[in-house]
């Protein structure tokens, strides 16, 4: 495979972008190696400027669950894009996609339109906080909530520390308001509502992507929400990844535990940039122009956006089987990894929930972010460049979720499970 474009294309953007990427984990910092500079994508495939064509398990980091140049949404954006790029005002496609959304989640009896997942939390929070009159806010090391400020956090030693910034550039004023808890261990969070004078949400992936991927325990989901009641705290299911890729309504469905406020983006935008945020119709009537609690966007519900969503999203909701075809597969993919991973001794935990997969070059299970720190990076490095070198395109990094879209077929799948078999032979 040569990748001479690519080559030159990266050193010419780093001259240009920092690290030549728009966004930092395009840069393949955690695996090494050059990114792909892509020309174009086609169903299952993506195609890169030195036309060397690759299965894509990335989806652009979930959005497309369609793969791409679904014909339907395509001819959507298309026909959108022929009535105007954007108004600033009002059009019935927002209130459809909305009337979409709340059919399909239990908890969600309005929303608004953002045009990122990071706007979209941002602004959750901040009704929160309005919602409650209260300024601390419970986040989970390991999840990842865009890159807001208050959100951007790490941990300090010991349980219910108050987040110490983890980017240069944020006030530590700006995070003493964080407090962060241990993914599927209550009494972290339990300490975190002793130690606060008053918890506006707790802030949680249900199905949480950002580490690898690491479902939260029913029980312990649970166990949140009561402490939510019991406390007058809100719960905020940050679903912009898992929204629409584990299944149709929601984590809530699969769990059984309802949030106050869902947070939505990826698959709803149909590959364009959307974002959502929505929930209780008492909480929603604080934002503004009905309530205090502003939150404005120049380009939200903008039009082409929401023609690309509604699209997928009808597609969704009208083919019901999908869900369980994709979890098939990415089952079929996952115990094809795990068998080849025994096979050559090589210690591999794996997940699945619908479309989304993870796996973790681990000897143990993994549930919260510390143990999912323990896995082998090098070895995953390894795997990475030599499944790209033939022809499959996954996560550049450990702590990523794959997904399979309706375009990467069983055949696939089993070229990807050889491939991988012969590289842990390898390893
Ligand atoms: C991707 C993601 C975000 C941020 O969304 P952007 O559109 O990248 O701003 C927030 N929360 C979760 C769970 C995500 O996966």
């Amino acid at each position: 495979m040569t990748i001479t474009h690519s080559q030159e294309a990266f050193t010419k953007a780093q001259e240009l972008i920092p690290g030549g990427v728009n966004s930092p984990v395009r840069a393949f910092k955690s695996v090494g190696g050059i990114p792909r500079f892509i020309a174009r994508g086609e169903g299952a495939y993506l195609i890169d400027i030195d036309d060397n064509a690759y299965v894509d398990y990335v989806q652009s980091w979930g959005p497309l669950i369609f793969g791409h140049r679904d014909e339907s949404i395509e001819n959507a954006v298309i026909d959108a894009v022929k009535h105007g790029l954007s108004f600033g005002a009002p059009t019935q496609a927002e209130s459809d996609l909305a009337s979409l959304i709340i059919s399909l989640y239990d908890s969600i009896e309005k929303v608004r339109f953002v045009s990122s997942g990071t706007e979209a939390v941002m602004s959750a929070i901040r009704l929160a906080r309005g919602f409650t009159g209260r300024d601390d806010i419970v986040k989970f090391t390991g999840c990842y909530h865009g890159h807001s400020d208050a959100l951007l956090v790490q941990a300090g030693s010991g349980a219910a520390t108050f987040g110490t910034p983890s980017s240069p550039g944020v006030p530590a004023d700006f995070t003493k308001h964080t407090l962060l808890a241990d993914y599927n261990d209550i009494e972290s969070v339990k300490a975190c509502f002793a130690s606060s004078e008053g918890i506006a949400c707790v802030i949680i992936e249900p199905i949480a992507g950002n580490m690898g991927l690491v479902p939260a325990n029913k029980d312990f989901l649970a166990q949140v929400r009561t402490l939510c009641d019991e406390h007058g705290a809100l719960l905020l299911f940050d679903e912009v990844m898992s929204g629409f890729r584990a299944c149709l309504h929601g984590a809530e469905s699969i769990t059984g535990t309802k949030p106050d406020l869902v947070t939505l983006g990826k698959v709803i935008g149909g590959g364009m940039p959307v974002g959502a945020f929505g929930g209780r119709g008492d909480i929603m009537a604080h934002l503004s122009p009905e309530g205090g609690v502003y939150q404005a966007g120049t380009l939200s519900g903008n039009p082409v956006a929401m023609a690309a969503g509604l699209a997928s999203l009808g597609k969704l909701n009208t083919n019901r089987r999908i869900f369980g075809v994709l979890e098939a597969r990415a089952t079929r993919l996952m115990n094809g990894f795990s068998d080849a991973a025994k096979k050559h001794n090589i210690g591999l935990q794996t997940d699945v929930r619908g479309s989304m997969f993870g796996f973790f070059f681990s000897d143990d299970e993994v549930t919260n972010f510390s143990q999912a720190l323990k896995s082998d990076t090098a070895r995953f490095a390894v795997f990475h460049a030599a499944m790209l070198e033939a022809g499959f395109y996954f996560a550049c990094s450990q702590f990523e979720t794959g997904f399979i879209s309706t375009a990467i077929t069983d055949t696939m799948i089993e070229a990807t499970i050889d491939a991988a078999e012969k590289i842990f032979g390898a390893l």
